[in-house]
C-alpha cells in the first residue's frame, strides 16, 4: 500500500494556536513502528501543479497562496498565519491525494498522512483548508480520463463545504458527507447525500446512520472511492460535539472499507481533521484507519 507524506505536514505555529501541528509526524512514526506502514510504503508528497490546482481553484488565489500577497483577512478565513511551508505544504497535499489516488486504482487501497481539505473552496480557504486536495484529485482522475465516476465519502465531524462547492452539479463526481448537524460550517453547501448527526451522537446511532447511507456511494458505480477518514467524531475531540469511542471510529473505517474491497471499488484515504487534546487520541484514532485497512485488505 502506497501511503504518502510530506515533512511539510509538520506545522510549526505560534505559541498559543489551537491546531495541533505535530500530528503528521506522530502517525508516521506511529505506523512505522507498529508496523502499520513499512518505510518502503512511505512516499514523498509531490506537489501539485499549477494545471492540477486550477482545475479546482481560481488562478488568482492560487497564486496569492504561492507569493504571500493573500489578504490577512483571507489568511484569517484560513485560520493559519501565511508561510511559504504553508504554500509547499497546500501543494503537496494535493499532489500527494492525485498520487495516492492514482495508487489506489492500481494496488485497490492507498493514503496520504494528511488531506481532506474539505473546506477550501474555488477561491478562498477556510476552516483550516488552503486547497481542496479530493477537488484537486477528483478533478485530475477525470480530466486524464483515469475515472469517469468518483465517490467521495467525508466522515470527517464537519461538513464538506468547499468539496460541495467545486464539485457541484457533475453527474460524475458523488459525494457523501456524514457530520455534526451543529458543527462548523455554519453555512453547509448541500451534497449528494448529507446524513447531519444531533450533538452527543454515540457509536451504534452513528454506525446505524452510516450503514444506512453508505449504499448510495456505492449505487452510482464510482470507479475509486476518496474517503476523508477524519477522526474529530471522537468524544476526546475539542472540535467534535459528537461522541465516538475508538472502537466506534474503527467500526466506521472497517465499514467503509469493507464496503470498497466487497464492491470491487479502489479506495484512496485522507486523514481528515482530529484536535484532541491532547493529541495523542486523535494520532490513535487515526493509526486505527490504517489498522482497519490492514485487517480488511492484508
Ligand atoms: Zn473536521
Amino acid at each position: 500500500m502506497d501511503v504518502y507524506y510530506s515533512d511539510d505536514f509538520d506545522l510549526k505555529l505560534p505559541p498559543g494556536h489551537r491546531f495541533p501541528g505535530e500530528k503528521y509526524g506522530m502517525l508516521r512514526r506511529r505506523l512505522l513502528a507498529a508496523g502499520l506502514v513499512s518505510p518502503s510504503e512511505l512516499k514523498a508528497s509531490p506537489p501539485a501543479t499549477d494545471a492540477d490546482l486550477h482545475r479546482a481553484h481560481d488562478p488568482a488565489y492560487v497564486a496569492s497562496i504561492e507569493d504571500g500577497t493573500i489578504a490577512p483577512a483571507a489568511m484569517r478565513r484560513i485560520g493559519f498565519p501565511w508561510s511559504l511551508q504553508i504554500a509547499r505544504r497546500a501543494r503537496a497535499t494535493c499532489g500527494g491525494a492525485i498520487a495516492a489516488a492514482r495508487a489506489a486504482l492500481r494496488d485497490g487501497i492507498a493514503g496520504q498522512l494528511a488531506g481532506g481539505t474539505h473546506h477550501a473552496h474555488y477561491d478562498f480557504g477556510s476552516g483550516y483548508c488552503v486547497f481542496n486536495d479530493f477537488a484537486v484529485a477528483a478533478l485530475a482522475l477525470l480530466s486524464a480520463g483515469e475515472a469517469a465516476r468518483i465517490a467521495i465519502i467525508d466522515l470527517d465531524v464537519h461538513q464538506g463545504d468547499g468539496n460541495a462547492a467545486i464539485l457541484a452539479g457533475r453527474e460524475d463526481v458523488f459525494v457523501l458527507s456524514v457530520h455534526g448537524e451543529k458543527n462548523f460550517p455554519f453555512r453547509k453547501v448541500a451534497s449528494n447525500l448529507d446524513v447531519a448527526l444531533p450533538d452527543g451522537t454515540e457509536d451504534e446511532d452513528y454506525l446505524r446512520a452510516l450503514d444506512d447511507a453508505l449504499p448510495a456511494a456505492f449505487d452510482f458505480r464510482p470507479d475509486i472511492v476518496l474517503f476523508q477518514a477524519g477522526v474529530d467524531p471522537l468524544k476526546e475531540d475539542r472540535l467534535g460535539r459528537l461522541s465516538l469511542s475508538q472502537e466506534g471510529l474503527y467500526a466506521r473505517d472497517e465499514m467503509v472499507l469493507t464496503a470498497c474491497r466487497a464492491a470491487g471499488v479502489p479506495v484512496s484515504m485522507a486523514i481528515g481533521g482530529g484536535y484532541a487534546d491532547p493529541i495523542d487520541a486523535s494520532v490513535e484514532a487515526y493509526a486505527g484507519a490504517y489498522r482497519a485497512a490492514r485487517a480488511v485488505y492484508g
